[in-house]
This record gives structure tokens, C-alpha cells and sequence, in this order.
């Protein structure tokens, strides 16, 4: 026997499911006799690239850990003071392994399709329970990006609010978190805000005014009482919004209480580890009044259609088209895991347990400034929780070199240093600190007596700031202590969830492909876990030659010069590489250029992203065979020559085609003055095969959450870079702490540098393992897969738009608007499909009416055909309506989903039989998925808006 000692395992073959076999099947059926003749009907030859991606060779994952690992250890995990946002934390090991190292959990959708979501509905509804109640504030969000675009979304909801037309001034106190104030300088130029740091205390508060921002404890670690502020400024018609840390508000009053309209803030150190700057879920929180203009998703209680108690996400017309260029705000991907970690960890540690963690950090933090005091430091801080300031003058050098020596990271800014504890700093840790200020001023610990401060220890708040209200007292935060309890909890949420662990979840433009274990793998590493975003570039190796890699390999990808990993999410990216393009023509002298040409098919974040931008915006009609209408492009960019900025469009389209004149598109608009901004949400058509530089593109963001394998979390977190081509690469985002500042970077989109920059980890594994030619075959089979569906279907289900040669891209549309003229609703299919254990496709998106199918190349042959079966049989139910067969009303389509309960009552009292409602096709029998819930009523929860835990007696009440 021969034996191969070449033999290497290919991820390449883990990742793209199809096998050889599979293969030629699917191209027989698709009507091709290659691949190769595949692509080339798909893909228009004038943009295809002449050459093969230059990419490193792929490695095994396998190889990949183990080198990994080695860069890991170039990241040096000091022991972190800095503050500022970020503290480290005690992950819980039953939240870490069950949530976050969990694909139940992480690769669930975004929980537009309720009835199999009421798992992570339930968590995100604790998430919001959990910010209103400890901010004191009535209403708050299932999450936000980060903390400075929240701070951001709060200036902006303030100035939509404003009385005053005039009131164009932001105050924002100089104690506010920098990065937060650098947020507000790029968010609030295009609109003309004018803003005003000063200081709170001595700033004159006037009518031109709209509104106003402090931090609480304060930047510096102070804790002023805002009170007196907030009054005045009410009475002058100002807002008030207030930055908090989360964790001090389980002792101190909360702003809901003095006077705050908004309330924001990160949740990070509910558990979920630093990572070097992400991703954490942000928050909001406001006035019921304001629930109409509160950015972001929101978790309603509702009923199902036995009356029962279900969740959806509540007013949701409100952010369907995300309110195209009337948008008040673009977020689309929020941080839904990292909220489901942050309320799971006040679930396990409850209002006693997190008020214990708080009063240790504070204890701890108040002898560590009297022990200072008594070595004779100069601590500025009259009342503060965990953050305490010195003086430090001319012994800055000593101590920093002493701290460095101990391994331990401060805040250093100016002559100001700053201190701040956190949950894992224990008494041992506050005396390394003590002996490193001792040795300096030549002392030892010995000097001091620790026991004597130890009992003298007092909390340092001002007496009427000291909180007396109760929080968390919900069950849901007073009954999982143990572990068992906790554990069981989590699992029954996950299990009333539908993941990609379950079948797959063909959402069109969403690209739900293999988040592989391995790629996820190096996420918990401590090295890349326990950074701080600000930490000194000399302890981060491992991140900057990750992010250096990264950033080639992208750059490779989309043929552009460069990128910039700042923006968290898609839509974040637009904004990015908008306001890139702006200060382009700014800096060029076209001050006057704000026009954004946009095709009627765009995903809503464009026109909201460029509304944003402060853009005009100006929509381009398409064709009859969904195509940009070249002829109307070209009338408006002429139209607009003077004033042109750029034209957003997605390739291949939102129709999942490729478009022909693409390249003319592109001409036109740079003929006109115009910067071409490519939506990169369909990449997964496009790499190794086609590049957005390719086409005539000057920026585009990647979708690293869809093309490349950061998993969708259930709606976060995610990462959405730009690249950019030459010209603009001087423009890209800068930060006011850590220096990646270009010559003429814009201000910052994040709070952290580089965004999320622990899962950028994943998609730097995906692309290492896949290699340049593993990359383009996965294009290839996506567009297979999706073909291979379209000629499954396409008897059954007109396929809106395709190319020339009769094929679709990544994706297609199944047109379903005929079947409403007896009484058929696309939504009903969506809920069918329940029954026979899928996830709808994207429902009504870009076309009403239809489902919108992307399979990914993730997908075997024989997931995509009980899919297919699955879609087919669902036809024959709807013609059985049509030709009345079935009844009108009463038939599996309208009652869908169907659930145990319904299937097992005593009573059945329709006209099909219980197996046709819950197995109707025998393949569902061997794994069926029971939708926890009936179907959900979105007007019965939208009227009567509950947005946290209601006391269960209360509501049974309501719902009789
Ligand atoms: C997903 C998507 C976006 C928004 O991306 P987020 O990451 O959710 O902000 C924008 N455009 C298109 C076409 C998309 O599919």
C-alpha cells in the first residue's frame, strides 16, 4: 500500500459544503457543463479579475492555532488601570461557554422572524429591564454600537427633539470620555451642530442651546451632582443627556431620578471582556414620550394568536426602511449577543450580587486613594467609585517606569494620571499598587499601617447622591444564583431558538455561511480577551500584526489602497467612507458637493448613512429587469454636476445581479465630479472573482458579519471596514487617543480604534485558511448554490431579475404577490416554513412581497434540497387554497406555525390533519423544531408598547 505523506487537510473543504459528486449533480440540473461555464454566464467578463487573489497559502486549522498562538504571545496581557470605558472583568464560566463560545447562540439571525426567536427576545427583554431599571430612565433599547455612537445617536435624537429652530449648540462638559467627544465632532459637522466643551459647572447656559451631555461618575473618575444642572438647562429648553458607567449605578442615584432625558452608556463590564476595544453592547435609555425617536431595535411584550405571552421587536414599521433619507439613525447590526451576555450576567449575580461587586471595587478603590494619601500623593478626586486622579508632577517618569516594571498599565494624560479598579482587582493587587508609589517616594508598605485604612474604609459619594431605590427585582434577576439554575435558564432560551446549528437560514443579502468553530476559537484567548483598546502600542504585537495582515488581505480583495477597521457594523461603513468622500471634496475646495445619487433599490442604511452625511439625497429610478435605469443616472448626475458627491449603489444589486453597465455607472458619475460608494453587503458574489476596485468603485465596506464568517450573534455584533482607493486614503478615521491618524483623517466613527478587534480575529482566521483560490471557489459555490435553488424553484415560484444569460448572482427573489389575490401573504409562507423547520428567507426586501433567498456556499446539496422540498410542497398548499381545496382561512398557511401545544391539545378543530400541520414532509420527523410561540401579534404589542419584564401576575391579568 502507497502511503500520501503529502496529505494536508483543507478547510477549504469544511467551509464550502458541496462535495465532487454534489457538484456535477447541481451543474447538470442548473442546465451548465462547468463551473467554469457557470461564472462566465454569471459574472459580465469585462469586470472579472485577469488574475488570481496574491494571498498567503492557505493553512489548516490546525496550523492556523498553532501559529496563532505565537502571535498571541506578542500581545503582553498587562494588568490594566486605563479605565476609560474599558475595565476588565470575571466572565462567568457558565455565560462564557453556554453564550459566547456557544453556536445556539451565536449563530442565530437577527429575531425578525419571532415565533423561533423568543429565546433570545426573552434575554434581550432582561438587557432592557436591566438599563431601565438601573438607570431609573422608563424606556431603553436592545443595544447599540458602542458607547461614543450612542452618546452620538443621543446629541442627535436631542437636536430631531429640539423646540427651537435656532438651537444649534451642544454643550458637551470636557469630562466627557475623549473618544466619545470625538464621535460627537464627526457626527455633528454635517448638521451644522456647533459644539461647546466647557465646564459644567461654570458654563452659561442659553437658548441657542438644544442640549447637553455630562458623564457621571465623570471622565476623570469625579462624581459631581448634576442636579442643579439639569434644571437649569430644562428650564431653557436644553436636554439632558447623561453618560453613565452602568456598574456604579447599583450604589449611586441614578439620572433618571435628577433630571437626565437620555441615559447611555456601555454595558462591557457586565461580563464581557475587553478585547481590545470590542464588541460591547452599548445602551440608551429614555422617556416613554420619546419612544418614537429612540434609535436602535426595541423588545416588545405582545400575544400570540392563543393569547399567550410572546416578544417581538416593537415598532418595527417604524424601522423597516429605517426610514430611508428621513432617518434620524442607521443602525441596522447592534451588539445583540454581547446584550444577551450583559443582562444574563445581572441574571446570574442579581441586585445583591452586583451590589456586593460594586461596593468591593469602590472599598478597594477608597483605601488604595487613603493608602496614596498617606505616602502623600496628591489625589484630586473628592467623591469618586473607581477611578481616583493624582497629581503626580515630577515623579510621573518614576512611577510609570515602576508600573511597567509590575506589569500594570495607568491612564496617563498630561501630568494627570488616573487609576481605575474593577471587578477582578483584589486586595493583593491594590497593595502591588500601594508598593509601587511607596518605593518611588522611598518608602516601603511597611510604612503604612493597611490594617488601620482597611477599617476605616468609607464609601466616598456625596450623601445625597447615595441610591435608595431598588432595582432588578424582578424574578428573572432573583432566582439563578446556582449554576444548575443558571445553566438550565440559558438552555431553555437557546432551545426555543432556531440557529444555524438547526438547518439553514437562506436570508438574502445576509449571507448566513459557517461560522467555523475554529475561526471562533482564539475570540476567549486571554491574550487577545484581556487587552485594553488603549493599552501601549508595545504590549499589542499580536493585534497590530494581525490587523496589518487584515488589512493587506483586504486591500488584496477589494483592490483598493487601503482600509480602515474602525466601523462596527455595515452600516457604520457607510457613514465612514461617506464622510471620507466629503472631506475629499472639502479638502478639494467643493465644499458644495452633497448630492448622493441613490437607486431606488437600495438597502434603507444608504439614504439613511447619507442623510446622516448631511447628503442630499436624489433617487435613480430602476428598470423593469431591476437594473439601475442608466439613462435616468446619467440625467440626474448631469442634473447635479455641480453639486455631486458620490453614487451609492450595491453590486451585484439588491436584485442579486450582476449589471452590465456597471463600469459605465461608475464613468458616469466620475465624469461628473462624483465618488462612487460600492454597499460591499453582496461581497459573497463578488471575491476572488470580481473587486469593487474592478468596477470603478472609490470606497466600499465589507460586511465582515456576512462575507467573511463573524457570526451574526442574533443580531451583533459585527464589523463593517471600508477600503479605499488611493486618493482617499488620507481621509480615513482617525482617534483622539490612540494615534492611526492619517494627515487628514476624519474624526472618529468608534470609540475604539480598531472597532471590534477581537473578531476581526475571525475573519483573519477565514481568509488564512481559506487562501486566495479557497476564497474564490467559495464565490463560486454561492453562486452555484443559489443557481442550483433557482432551478428548483423557479417552476413553482417566479424568480424575479436575472442576468443576460438567465442567471442569478448569490441570491435570488421568489416573486409571491400573485398568490395575495386569494388571500395568500408573503408572511404566511415565512410562518409555514416554521412548520417544516427553516427560517424564512428575507421577507419583503428589496421587492415587497417576495422572499429574497441567499444559500451560501456553506450549504450541502441535501440541506438545499429539503429546502427546495420544502418551498415545493408549500406551493402545493397554496394552490390547494387557490383552487379551494383548502379552506380560505383555515388552512396550514394562515395557522402557521404550529406548536406542540396546538398539535397535542385535546381539541382540533381544523380541516387537515395534525400530521400535515407539524410533519408535513417526512424528512421533518427525523428533527423537528417547535416554534415556542403561536403566531405573534404585532398591533396587540405595538398599541399597548411593554419594553421590559412585566410582573408575570400583571400580565396574565392584561391578556384575558
Ligand atoms: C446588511 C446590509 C447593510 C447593513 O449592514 P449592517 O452591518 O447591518 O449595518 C447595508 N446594505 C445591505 C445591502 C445589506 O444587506
Amino acid at each position: 500500500m502507497k502511503l500520501d505523506l503529502d496529505f494536508q487537510e483543507k478547510f477549504e473543504q469544511r467551509h464550502i459544503a458541496p462535495n465532487q459528486q454534489d457538484t456535477a449533480s447541481m451543474l447538470e440540473t442548473v442546465g451548465v457543463s462547468s463551473m467554469d461555464q457557470l461564472i462566465e454566464q454569471t459574472v459580465p467578463a469585462q469586470i472579472r479579475l485577469k488574475n488570481p487573489l496574491n494571498l498567503p497559502p492557505a493553512k489548516s486549522e490546525f496550523d492556523y492555532l498553532n501559529d496563532l498562538k505565537v502571535v498571541a504571545s506578542y500581545n503582553k496581557v498587562f494588568k490594566s488601570y486605563i479605565g476609560q470605558g474599558y475595565y476588565d472583568v470575571i466572565v462567568p464560566g457558565v455565560i462564557q461557554r453556554n453564550i459566547l463560545e456557544n453556536p445556539g447562540w451565536y449563530t442565530q439571525y437577527t429575531p425578525y422572524q419571532a415565533e423561533i426567536a423568543q429565546g433570545r427576545l426573552q434575554a434581550l427583554l432582561n438587557f432592557q429591564t436591566m438599563i431601565v431599571d438601573l438607570t431609573g430612565m422608563e424606556i431603553a433599547n436592545a443595544s447599540l454600537l458602542d458607547e461614543g455612537t450612542a452618546a452620538a445617536e443621543a446629541m442627535f435624537m436631542q437636536y430631531s427633539l429640539r423646540k427651537n429652530a435656532d438651537a444649534k449648540i451642544f454643550f458637551v462638559s470636557e469630562d466627557v470620555f475623549p473618544q466619545t467627544i470625538d464621535i460627537l465632532k464627526t457626527r455633528s459637522a454635517p448638521y451644522g451642530i456647533e459644539i461647546q466643551i466647557g465646564d459644567h459647572r461654570e458654563v452659561e447656559l442659553t437658548d441657542k442651546m438644544f442640549g447637553a451631555i455630562v458623564q457621571y461618575p465623570a471622565g476623570n473618575g469625579a462624581i459631581y451632582n448634576y442636579a442643579d444642572f439639569a434644571q437649569k438647562g430644562h428650564e431653557k429648553g436644553i436636554k439632558l443627556t447623561v453618560v453613565v458607567d452602568l456598574l456604579s449605578l447599583t450604589l449611586l442615584t441614578p439620572p433618571g431620578e435628577w433630571g437626565a432625558d437620555i441615559v447611555v452608556g456601555t454595558s462591557q463590564r457586565f461580563g464581557v471582556p475587553m478585547g481590545f476595544g470590542g464588541p460591547h453592547a452599548a445602551f440608551f435609555a429614555t422617556k416613554e414620550e420619546y419612544k418614537r425617536s429612540m434609535p436602535g431595535r426595541i423588545i416588545g411584550v405582545t400575544i400570540d394568536n392563543a393569547g399567550n405571552y410572546a416578544l417581538r421587536m416593537a415598532l418595527q414599521t417604524r424601522e423597516q426602511h429605517i426610514r430611508r433619507d428621513k432617518a434620524t439613525s442607521n443602525i441596522c447590526t447592534a451588539q445583540a449577543l454581547l446584550a444577551i451576555m450583559a443582562g444574563m450576567y445581572a441574571a446570574y449575580h442579581g441586585p445583591k450580587g452586583l451590589k456586593k461587586i460594586s461596593e468591593r471595587i469602590h472599598g478597594l478603590t477608597v483605601l488604595l486613594a487613603s493608602a496614596l494619601n498617606e505616602l502623600g500623593y496628591d489625589q484630586k478626586n473628592e467623591f469618586f467609585f473607581d477611578t481616583i486622579q493624582l497629581e503626580l508632577g515630577d515623579l510621573l517618569n518614576s512611577i510609570h517606569a515602576e508600573a511597567v516594571n509590575n506589569e500594570v498599565n495607568f491612564n496617563y494624560k498630561g501630568s494627570l494620571t488616573s487609576i481605575s479598579l474593577d471587578e477582578t482587582t483584589s486586595l493583593e493587587d491594590v497593595l502591588i499598587l500601594v508598593k509601587i508609589f511607596a518605593k518611588v517616594k522611598g518608602k516601603t508598605i511597611h510604612d503604612l499601617n493597611i490594617a488601620e485604612l482597611k477599617s476605616a474604609v468609607e464609601s466616598q459619594f456625596p450623601s445625597e447622591l447615595v441610591r435608595t431605590s431598588s432595582y432588578l427585582d424582578h424574578p428573572v434577576f432573583n432566582t439563578h444564583y446556582s449554576e444548575h439554575e443558571m445553566l438550565r435558564y440559558i438552555k431553555s432560551l437557546e432551545a426555543k431558538d432556531l440557529s444555524l446549528c438547526h438547518s439553514m437560514i437562506a436570508l438574502g443579502s445576509c449571507t448566513m455561511k459557517l461560522n467555523a468553530t475554529t475561526e471562533m476559537v482564539p475570540v476567549t484567548w486571554a491574550e487577545f480577551s484581556k487587552m485594553h483598546p488603549f493599552a501601549p502600542i508595545d504590549q499589542v504585537g499580536g493585534y497590530m500584526q494581525i490587523f496589518n495582515e487584515l488589512n493587506n488581505w483586504l486591500s488584496e480583495i477589494t483592490g483598493f489602497a487601503a482600509m480602515s477597521l474602525q466601523p462596527n457594523a455595515g452600516a457604520q461603513g457607510e457613514y465612514a467612507g461617506l464622510m471620507v468622500i466629503r472631506a475629499y471634496h472639502m479638502d478639494r475646495g467643493d465644499h458644495h458637493r452633497n448630492v448622493a445619487l441613490i437607486p431606488s433599490s437600495a438597502h434603507g442604511t444608504n439614504p439613511a448613512s447619507a442623510a446622516m452625511a448631511g447628503m442630499k439625497i436624489v433617487v435613480v429610478k430602476c428598470d423593469e429587469r431591476g437594473n439601475i435605469d442608466v439613462n435616468d443616472l446619467k440625467i440626474k448626475a448631469e442634473e447635479h454636476k455641480d453639486d455631486l458627491s458620490c453614487l451609492m449603489v450595491t453590486y451585484p444589486s439588491t436584485h442579486g445581479v450582476f449589471e452590465e453597465s456597471i463600469i459605465e455607472i461608475c464613468q458616469i458619475i466620475h465624469n461628473n465630479g462624483g465618488q462612487v460608494y460600492m454597499d460591499g453587503a453582496n461581497m459573497n458574489a463578488k471575491v476572488g472573482l470580481t473587486s469593487p476596485a474592478t468596477i470603478g468603485a472609490d470606497v466600499c465596506h465589507l460586511n465582515l458579519h456576512k462575507t467573511f464568517c463573524i457570526p451574526h450573534g442574533g443580531g451583533g455584533p459585527g464589523m463593517g471596514p471600508i477600503g479605499v482607493a488611493k486618493h482617499l486614503v488620507n481621509y480615513l478615521p482617525g482617534h483622539s487617543v490612540v494615534d492611526i491618524n492619517h494627515e487628514k483623517s476624519i474624526h472618529a466613527v468608534s470609540s475604539a480604534p480598531w472597532g471590534s478587534a477581537s473578531i476581526l480575529i475571525i475573519s483573519h482566521a477565514y481568509i488564512a485558511m481559506m487562501g486566495g483560490e479557497g476564497l474564490a471557489n467559495a464565490t463560486r459555490y454561492a453562486i452555484l448554490n443559489a443557481n442550483y435553488i433557482k432551478a428548483r424553484l423557479e417552476k413553482s415560484y417566479p424568480v424575479l431579475y436575472s442576468g443576460s444569460a438567465g442567471r442569478c448572482a448569490h441570491e435570488m427573489i421568489l416573486d409571491c404577490r400573485s398568490f395575495k389575490s386569494f388571500g395568500i401573504e408573503v408572511t404566511d409562507i415565512a410562518k409555514r416554513l416554521m412548520d417544516y423547520g427553516f427560517h424564512a428567507p428575507t421577507v419583503s426586501f428589496p421587492v415587497a412581497g417576495t422572499l429574497m433567498v441567499e444559500p451560501t456556499e456553506s450549504e450541502p446539496k441535501h440541506e438545499l434540497d429539503r429546502f427546495c422540498d420544502a418551498m415545493i410542497a408549500i406551493r402545493s398548499e397554496i394552490e390547494e387554497v387557490e383552487n379551494g381545496t383548502a379552506d380560505k382561512v383555515n388552512n396550514p398557511l394562515k395557522n402557521a406555525p404550529h406548536t406542540s401545544a396546538v398539535v397535542t391539545a385535546n381539541e382540533w378543530e381544523h380541516p387537515y390533519s395534525r400530521q400535515t400541520a407539524a410533519f408535513p414532509l417526512p424528512y421533518v420527523a427525523a428533527y423537528k423544531f417547535w416554534p415556542s410561540v403561536g403566531r405573534v401579534n404585532d398591533t396587540f404589542g405595538d398599541r399597548t408598547l411593554i419594553c421590559s419584564c412585566p410582573p408575570v401576575e400583571s400580565y396574565a391579568e392584561e391578556a384575558v
